[in-house]
């Protein structure tokens, strides 16, 4: 696990800093993040990290410490950042609840903090505190292609997160969500994908159950952890891997995965079949990290491994809920492959699913639905769009494949007891059209999914 937000300048950790980092590390923590409040706490900072090979440092001034910020303490600051343990300009942000500077001098120092950030391609760690407004205003108005950040101890309502989501960020939550009575915050972290979210104590501050009101400490992040699984009804080792490859893709600590032919979430066996696809939708990250739930799904061509290795992967099916086929590209472009490995986990007692876009029938210029009886249990066709127009547009592709995918739909039914239709929840498309769309004209389940 990574503590992305561990502040090791305090004094009850400071003076007893060999204890907490050996402790965080017997307790699984491999790297520690501790962001500064001020210039006097970012070098002290530095000074710990240059002892603790698994602590990097962010430096920043906090909204707190704003009240005297000027163009000097920003030089000052900018010198710093050419440190090799210094990962990211933090914290930074507004605070209005405790108002120790006036809104105006945060605003400004945070303002001048983000263009710094740009100007060094340096990700920043953002504290928010009844502020949101201000704080999203001045983000977007500085936002830009190479400007990524953390909303630590999100604390925001959803429509916040979503657009934090969008712009690629990411939101990470404290001790609080062990806490009772807090259903609102359970509400929205259920509705934010483990791929957009990253794990962090806030030590000293922010003791999550049952050490609530005491000193907290990185080895307590495994509480966190544990909660947000339990919340997204995923494996703990699920969060652990998707939050470090999270980290990895915002800070750069850690390594890229080695890319994965099969993948499990939760008890259910993934299958990355291709990343070959005859589409190219506008919110497929193929050609960007292609990563599911913290595993690298990137595959050349010349990678794409036969039948045989993923049989072997897969060992006994009985193990998962299901197998399904699913990963970046479209897997009836390898129909061969596919059909190979549903017989085999169909022989020997799995359930098997097919993720496609419902082309599967022009790719291989026949009607393929009769092969895969008795094959697959069950196939999840992307909709994407009840209009035709709207469909072409986002799958990047002819529109007359709108119709080759309804009709894939229709004939689907016949063959294999489960057809689902499913899209991607992007505001642009009418989700109650669609659910009509697919329930009443053809019939078949319907599911949004979120796009985050
Ligand atoms: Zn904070
Ligand atoms: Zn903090």
């Amino acid at each position: 696990m990574i503590d992305t937000h561990c502040h090791l300048f305090f004094d009850e950790l400071y003076n007893d800093l060999n204890n907490v980092i050996n402790e965080a590390k017997s307790s699984g923590i491999r790297y520690i993040i501790s962001p500064s409040t001020n210039l006097e706490t970012s070098r002290k900072n530095i000074e710990i990290a240059e002892k603790y090979p698994e602590v990097f440092v962010a430096v920043g001034i906090h909204p707190h410490d704003t009240a005297n910020f000027n163009d000097n303490i920003l030089i000052e600051l900018e010198k710093l950042l050419e440190h090799s343990k210094v990962i990211a300009i933090g914290e930074v942000g507004l605070d209005y609840y405790y108002k120790f500077s006036s809104k105006e001098i945060q605003q400004v120092a945070f303002r001048e903090q983000l263009k710094l950030a740009k100007k060094h391609k340096l990700p920043v760690i953002i504290h928010n505190r009844e502020a949101d407004e201000d704080l999203m205003r001045i983000f977007e108005e500085e936002v830009n292609s190479s400007l990524f950040g953390q909303f630590h101890c999100f604390n925001g309502n959803y429509e916040m997160a979503r657009r934090v989501i969008e712009l690629r960020s990411f939101v990470s939550f404290t001790g609080n969500i062990t806490y009772p009575k807090n259903e609102n915050l359970i509400n929205i972290l259920k509705r934010i994908e483990p791929e957009n979210l990253l794990l962090e104590t806030d030590s000293p501050f922010m003791s999550p159950h049952p050490f609530r009101g005491k000193t907290n400490k990185p080895s307590h992040l495994k509480i966190i952890a544990e909660k947000l699984a339990e919340i997204h009804k995923i494996t703990f080792d699920d969060i652990v891997r998707t939050t470090n490859f999270n980290v990895y893709r915002l800070f750069k600590i850690g390594e890229l995965p080695k890319p994965s032919f099969t993948y499990k979430i939760g008890n259910t066996l993934y299958i990355n079949i291709t990343n070959r696809c005859n589409a190219s939708c506008v919110f497929c990250d193929r050609e960007g990290y292609a990563s599911v739930a913290g595993y690298n799904l990137r595959m050349p061509k010349s990678m794409e491994p036969p039948a045989q290795v993923f049989i072997q992967e897969i060992g006994n099916p009985k193990e998962y809920d299901e197998i399904v086929f699913c990963g970046f590209g479209e897997p009836t472009i390898r129909l061969d492959v596919v059909k190979k490995v549903a017989k085999y986990v169909k022989e020997n007692g799995g359930r098997t699913r097919l993720n496609t876009d419902g082309h599967g029938n022009v790719i291989n210029k026949r009607n393929i639905l009769p092969e895969l009886q008795g094959l697959i249990d069950s196939v999840s066709i992307s909709l994407n769009s009840a209009d035709p127009d709207q469909y072409s547009r986002l799958m990047q592709i002819d529109k007359s494949m709108f119709y080759e995918m309804v009709n894939f739909t229709r004939e689907a039914k016949k063959y294999i007891s489960e057809v689902v239709v499913t899209i991607v929840d992007l505001n642009e498309v009418n989700l109650e059209k669609a659910r009509e769309f697919a329930e009443k004209e053809l019939g078949v389940k319907f599911r949004a999914r979120e796009y985050f």
